[in-house]
């Protein structure tokens, strides 16, 4: 083998995407991870024709003429989407001349695990502001134009009220969804029955679908049906599924429950309960991002109705956590289904 095939077979058993740069500044070896994002025979051409971002060039003619490993980041573009990588640039051993070795590494996770997290922080602060704000604005009232108003007083201590709920509605959500992200690896193992389940959430749900007029539905089966599963956290997301379909339904909502010997989506023996509203229904582009934190399809209208943003992101997390799915369908103007999904006990 020559010398430069050896050098190749070296670099291509490398993880990262890797280059390296001979005296004459041409490219000596090229591996695939790196062909792949720079270029395809890259082999002989010059270093600034395949990096063609100028400060990777630079930083590439600092190290071969002065020997200092350097560290720039480098960002390619492709169609479906950006990465950034840390491109680090060690000069090889012997003399300055010898050439470089570029290494890259994608840093685009960690940069978008940050920026999800600052997102989350700023939504947060943004939620909890609103309220605050409404708040400072009633107590500033009573202090001063309704001090000697008992009627103004009672009128703003009950929107001091509902201020509170919201914020306290949120900080709970906030909770449930970072215990239930915290125990997501840790299957269930309580064996709990789903009729008895639904019973619970429909203790608070018959108020609330009286208090709107809407004509709520639970199935009316004899045998239980067992699931291992966390009983709290089940309850919660029948409870949201329940509370959304009544909340964006408009007169009917039903809860459904069937049993399967095979559901493909989770390749085995599962029940199906599906919570079926005759609402607006929600268009095709919203439904994947449902589940996200915070995100709503009418933000106006959420919050008129007390909701955090939060209810369906803590239903994905605690069905994950049972190993189950959820499934949504829905057409715009006849209304939607969330369908859980979960194995069988
Ligand atoms: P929220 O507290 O806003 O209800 P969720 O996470 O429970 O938060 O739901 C996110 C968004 O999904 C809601 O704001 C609403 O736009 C939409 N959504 C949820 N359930 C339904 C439903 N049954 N019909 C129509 N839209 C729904």
């Amino acid at each position: 083998m020559d010398r430069i095939s050896t050098l190749k077979s070296l670099i291509d058993a490398f993880p990262h995407p890797s280059v390296l740069i001979g005296r004459s500044e041409r490219i000596l070896a090229i591996n695939s991870h790196a062909e792949r994002i720079l270029a395809r025979n890259a082999e002989g051409r010059h270093y600034t024709a395949v990096f063609r971002q100028p400060r990777v060039v630079e930083a590439i003619e600092r190290v071969l003429a002065a020997s200092d490993t350097e560290e720039v980041r480098f960002l390619s573009k492709s169609i479906s989407q950006d990465h950034v990588y840390r491109a680090s640039i060690q000069p090889l051993s012997g003399p300055a001349s010898a050439g470089v070795l570029v290494s890259l590494e994608d840093l685009s996770r960690e940069e978008g695990l940050g920026q999800m997290r600052r997102d989350f922080v700023a939504n947060v602060s943004h939620e909890l502001r609103s309220p605050l704000t409404a708040l400072s604005g009633f107590i500033e009232t009573l202090r001063g134009p309704a001090a000697k108003d008992a009627k103004a007083q009672t009128q703003f201590l009950g929107m001091m009220e509902i201020e509170t709920a919201r914020m306290t509605r949120l900080v709970q959500d906030l909770l449930s969804l970072s215990r239930v992200e915290s125990e997501e690896r840790v299957k269930p193992d309580e064996r709990v029955d789903l009729l008895d389940i639904l019973s619970d959430a429909r203790i608070v749900l018959d108020g609330l679908a009286e208090e709107k007029g809407v004509d709520l539905r639970f199935p009316e089966l004899a045998d239980p049906v067992w699931v291992a599963g966390d009983r709290d956290q089940l309850t919660q997301v029948f409870r949201n599924l329940v509370e959304n379909a009544v909340k964006y339904g408009n007169s009917k909502v039903s809860v459904e429950i069937n049993l399967f010997d095979h559901e493909p989506y989770i390749r085995g023996p599962a029940v199906v309960v599906d919570v079926r509203d005759d609402g607006d229904g929600i268009e095709p582009h919203h439904v994947p991002r449902l589940t996200e934190r915070f995100y709503r399809v009418d933000a106006h209208r959420s919050r008129a109705q007390g909701g955090t943003g939060l209810g369906l992101a803590i239903v994905k997390h605690v069905i994950g956590r049972h190993r189950g799915r959820l499934r949504i369908a829905s057409v715009p103007g006849q209304g939607s289904t969330f369908s859980v999904i979960l194995p069988l006990a």
